[in-house]
């Protein structure tokens, strides 16, 4: 039972927070029903949870959440383990390592880099890309030198492992790329500081054995990440091709600002999906999404998609998702 001092403290900020209804481009966002302080990481998948605890010590040291969501997702790229993102992902049929990633700020501005090789951390890539340069998305040799003249180190990603996983794969497959439930995991986080600024970042190492120079929906603004900072920000994961067909993540971010809440919002994004998508029984897709209140939500085709969530209240906790396929 909450004490009644709680109680009234609760009601207090749950008030406070009712009262941002309105987003200031005139759209109505969710009606807030529930009560969430700030701040609020959210990222996909059960790396997720490394790469929470990352992002929730720079929210929780008066950090702004592009700091934060950099910072965590580079510890999923970072990590071997992790065969879906970045160091030790899985390659591309022909054996190579190609990482996609971006990010955006609260004020809208975004940094892309596409079928990059050899980089650890292509989300600060990504980042220099929207800081230092005019442009939005650079890809290939461009985006390798690019990363290079700005002082990141070539490195060899693909690890004994990922190469072993590869000779077996090529052995079955016959060189096919296939497209079901379990080769892909990316990485999207999303955050809210405690100013209330709302940023995001989305990196992998894409399908597992694609073709070679096939970028999917994670480094497209828009479609694996959006974020407008009246609004939310949501992120994909799953079939790259089935997200960008419906420009899913802006999608979702577009359904929040009409009234849904963030699990509605991704929610209606998949049943775009299945709509559209004849063999959406095969494929996996999911959304996650955050709102400018702190509510958060996802929703996917198939079962499976989880998510981890850090809050003052949920500490870093791994949640499961609704899906249409139950
Ligand atoms: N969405 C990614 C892609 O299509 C795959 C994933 O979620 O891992 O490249």
């Amino acid at each position: 039972m909450k004490s009644r001092r709680e109680f009234i403290r609760l009601s207090a900020l749950a008030t406070a927070l009712f009262s941002i209804g309105k987003s200031k481009a005139g759209g109505l966002i969710h009606e807030f029903n529930g009560v969430v302080t700030k701040p609020v990481v959210v990222s996909t998948w059960q790396h997720g949870l490394a790469a929470n605890r990352e992002a929730w010590k720079i929210l929780t040291s008066k950090g702004q959440s592009l700091d934060a969501v950099e910072k965590g997702v580079r510890v999923a790229e970072s990590d071997p383990n992790v065969r879906s993102v970045g160091y030790g992902g899985i390659p591309d049929r022909d054996g190579h390592v190609t990482l996609d990633a971006c990010i955006m700020d609260p004020e809208g501005n975004c940094g892309s880099v596409a079928f990059l090789e050899n980089i650890m951390n292509p989300v600060s890539v990504a980042r220099l890309v929207m800081e230092k340069t005019p442009h939005v998305m650079i890809v290939g040799e461009g985006a390798l030198k690019f990363a290079l003249d700005n002082g990141f180190k070539k490195e060899n990603l693909l690890t004994p492992e990922s190469e072993k996983d590869w000779k077996e794969w090529l052995k079955i497959n016959e060189y096919k790329p296939v497209i079901n439930f379990e080769n892909h995991d990316t990485i999207g986080m999303l955050a809210i500081d405690n100013s209330g600024n709302i940023s995001g970042a989305c990196t992998t190492s894409g399908l597992s054995f694609k073709m070679h120079g096939r970028v999917g929906d994670s480094p497209i603004i828009g479609a694996g990440l959006f974020v407008d900072n009246e609004v939310g920000g949501a992120c994909a994961t799953g079939i790259g091709e089935a997200v960008i067909k419906i420009s899913g993540s802006h999608t979702v971010v577009e359904m929040m600002r009409l009234g849904k809440s963030p699990e509605d919002a991704c929610k209606q994004a998949i049943e775009r999906i299945i709509s559209k998508q004849k063999n959406n029984k095969d494929i996996q897709v999911g959304f996650l999404a955050l709102n400018k209140n702190g509510e958060y939500g996802a929703f996917s085709i198939q079962k499976g998609f989880n998510y981890a969530v850090d809050t003052n209240e949920i500490r870093n906790k791994l949640i499961d998702s609704d899906s249409h396929y139950k």
